[in-house]
């Protein structure tokens, strides 16, 4: 039986680990504000039938308001000490179990058990490794239904994007889900403070993703082709970037009834699922 029974998971995994000392490596920068706690577990919808995967618990916090709402949490740690100090923290906390790994390359369908029961993943994500881990999960095969993470401003802003402003990080999300900014976050709501201002973005994963699976691979060769030279018009990044004769790509645009003097940042998703679509047998 406990002996500390009102123990928070943060109280007690500064009692295990005294000498925790934020390792830059490992973008660690912990949350200390409560209201912006607070807020991301509301803008997930948090509640007692949800499992949510958690990345990057650190001290604890987020994790100990996703406990206190959700039915289960799991969450991943690559941080050695972190990993230990938490996983003891939590024996007490029976809903939820750490998991030391990394998320970059962790087997998401293993997490959960049998059955790919659904899963919200919820978290203040390390900067350095915000995108692949981000792009592990929306290209799962049995994907989160809702994201909700901190990260750059910079980086929510992009993923946010409309046409005029495009890029392959608003592409590489919008082909999976919908994205929306949920509120700011300044540097002083984390210790210790990052050098940029961060955001919470809410993802809702698509239905059905903006191409089916079998031509996402010929779906992101186009975009990453198109984008090899973002200020020049498609015409030219296109056919410089997919190594394709000028007359070919000029084809494709039209098949696919795009303006050739457009430039990428200028093209919708569905815009680019045409391009992908005309450009697949010449590729
Ligand atoms: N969620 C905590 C800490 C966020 S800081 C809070 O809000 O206070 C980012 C956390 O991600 C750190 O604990 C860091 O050790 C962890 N981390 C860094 N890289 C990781 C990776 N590749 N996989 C899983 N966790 C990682």
């Amino acid at each position: 039986m406990s002996t500390e029974p009102h123990v928070s998971i943060p109280d007690r995994v500064r009692q295990i680990l005294p000498l925790a000392r934020p390792k830059k490596s490992l973008g660690q920068h912990f949350l200390t504000s409560r209201s912006i706690l607070q807020n991301i577990v509301s803008a997930a919808d948090v509640g007692p039938d949800d499992t949510v995967v958690e990345i990057g618990p650190g001290l604890g916090s987020l994790t100990q308001s996703l406990a206190d709402a959700a039915g289960k949490v799991v969450a991943i740690e690559l941080d050695d000490a972190l990993a230990a100090a938490l996983t003891e923290a939590c024996l007490e906390t029976p809903n939820v179990s750490v998991i030391h790994a990394d998320a970059r390359e962790i087997a998401i369908d293993s997490l959960l058990g049998p059955g790919h029961p659904p899963y919200k993943v919820v978290a203040n994500l390390p900067y350095y490794a915000a995108l692949p881990i981000l792009r592990r999960f929306l290209e799962a095969e049995h994907p989160p239904s809702v994201l909700v993470v901190m990260i750059q401003l910079e980086v929510a802003r992009a993923m946010v994007a409309q046409p005029g402003d495009m890029s392959l990080v608003s592409i590489a999300v919008q082909a999976y889900g919908t994205p929306r900014m949920v509120c700011r976050v300044p540097p002083g709501a984390f210790n210790p403070p990052p050098k940029v201002t961060s955001a919470v973005v809410r993802i809702d994963m698509n239905d059905k993703p903006i191409v089916g699976a079998p031509h996402m691979t010929n779906f992101f060769k186009v975009v990453r082709g198109g984008f090899s030279a973002p200020r020049k018009q498609l015409l030219n990044s296109l056919s410089q970037g997919l190594r394709l004769p000028r007359d070919s790509t000029a084809e494709a645009l039209t098949e696919a009834s795009i303006d050739a003097k457009l430039r990428p940042e200028d093209l919708s998703l569905e815009d680019w699922a045409n391009l992908a679509n005309a450009l697949e047998r010449k590729l």
